[in-house]
């Protein structure tokens, strides 16, 4: 063998050994199930399936919990994890899953409504596969997930996505995120499949008030906000002075552009007789000019680029050396949850939707979010779901 084919071949070897391990390494976080216990609430677990039925079999498939109160009221939706990248979402929603009782209504929550994006990564900005979060009992470890579902579930992309049925044009990768494929139908790509599952849960189940969770850069100005179309703009304004009045931090209100399509705080309202809110919390771990995508940063959201930004006045919320750690994100999303829930109670006392038992935001910022999550290993386990 020549000397120049020897160095090929060592090459070769090398590359084919980062290839199959990073395979291995990807293959074991799709397959990655995090368990859920289902708490006092819990009345029943579906699939999303079960509204739509081309979803069975599919990685798109998920969860949808069920919390019913034994009087009858309102019924609220909450959705996490529409980006599986934006991991406060669901930690809100498992707090909800986990403690919540009901006094009065209904509540549903699908936890990974974007499951295949919830198994798919960003390689190229170096995330992190997984994060744990500590907890009374240990640490509970958590798949780190991408704003859209992964290509090994829907594929190929359209040069441009063109919205339906608005026929707007959007990027092609807004063809897999599950927050521009709203209102979906039922023979359409996978993701407009999830969103059309969705919508006919709201219309079948009669559903008042969808809220959709997210996390958004600090650098954007629709950050730490809750997005509201007309028809939910009274409710979020309310809201958004009680917690500030209350519980003492901002959560601005933000009208839902009527041009811009797709989105679920437009298209749930259009499409059906829900009200819809969309809840932003910050997250520095997405803004851009940032160090390491570490998951410190996903945690504690504390970085030094933003630091100094935020010094020359181009960040959309308040920055300092603390960062905004998770129990922050967490602790907003639950109060303004439970808060829209109680306006929405007001205005509507026929369909008021009663939950007791769930933290706000003072609780989680001193107890910490692991405080919340219940120990699968000591729970029943007809209680525990696996997604
Ligand atoms: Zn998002």
């Amino acid at each position: 063998m020549s000397h120049e084919w020897k160095i090929k071949s060592v090459l070769i070897f090398v590359v084919a050994a980062v290839m199959a391990m990073a395979s291995i390494q990807f293959y074991g976080h799709r397959r990655y199930m995090i368990p859920i216990v289902s708490g006092p609430g819990v009345t029943k677990v579906v699939k999303l399936s079960e509204y739509y039925e081309g979803l069975k079999g599919t990685m798109a498939d998920t969860n949808v919990f069920y919390l019913e109160g034994k009087e009858e009221g309102g019924k609220m939706l909450i959705m996490a994890h529409t980006h599986s990248n934006e991991p406060a979402a669901m930690l809100t929603a498992l707090i909800f899953l986990e403690n919540a009782i009901i006094d009065k209504g209904t509540l549903i929550i699908i936890p990974q409504f974007n499951n295949s994006g919830g198994r798919n990564t960003k390689p190229g900005d170096g995330y992190p596969l997984y994060f744990e979060i500590k907890t009374d009992w240990g640490s509970k470890k958590f798949r780190m997930g991408n704003r859209n579902a992964s290509p090994l579930d829907q594929w190929p992309d359209p040069d441009v996505y063109i919205h339906y049925p608005d026929r707007q044009l959007l990027s092609y990768l807004d063809v897999r995120n599950t927050n521009r494929t709203w209102p979906g139908r039922p023979n359409g790509p996978l993701m407009e499949k999830v969103t059309y599952g969705a919508m006919e849960i709201m219309r079948k189940e009669k559903v008042d008030i969808a809220l959709d969770i997210h996390g958004a850069e600090t650098m954007f100005p629709v950050t730490n906000c809750i997005v509201a179309p007309e028809k939910s703009i009274r409710i979020a304004t309310m809201t958004s002075l009680t917690v500030k009045a209350r519980e003492g931090f901002d959560n601005h209100v933000e009208p839902s552009p009527s041009g811009f399509r797709g989105l679920s705080h437009r298209e749930i309202g259009d499409y059906s007789d829900t009200l819809p809110f969309l809840l932003e919390a910050p997250l520095p771990f997405l803004d851009q000019p940032t160090g390491p995508k570490t998951v410190d940063l996903l945690l504690n959201g504390k970085d030094p680029f933003l630091l100094s930004l935020s010094k020359k006045g181009k960040l959309f919320v308040p920055y300092d050396e603390t960062g905004w750690p998770m129990e922050k994100r967490v602790g907003q999303h639950c109060s303004v949850v439970l808060e829209l829930m109680r306006q929405f109670s007001r205005k509507f006392p026929k369909r008021a939707i009663k939950v007791s038992n769930v933290p706000r935001y003072a609780e989680v910022v001193k107890n910490g979010v692991g405080h919340y999550l219940q120990n699968p290993e000591e729970a029943d386990k007809d209680d525990v779901y696996y997604n």
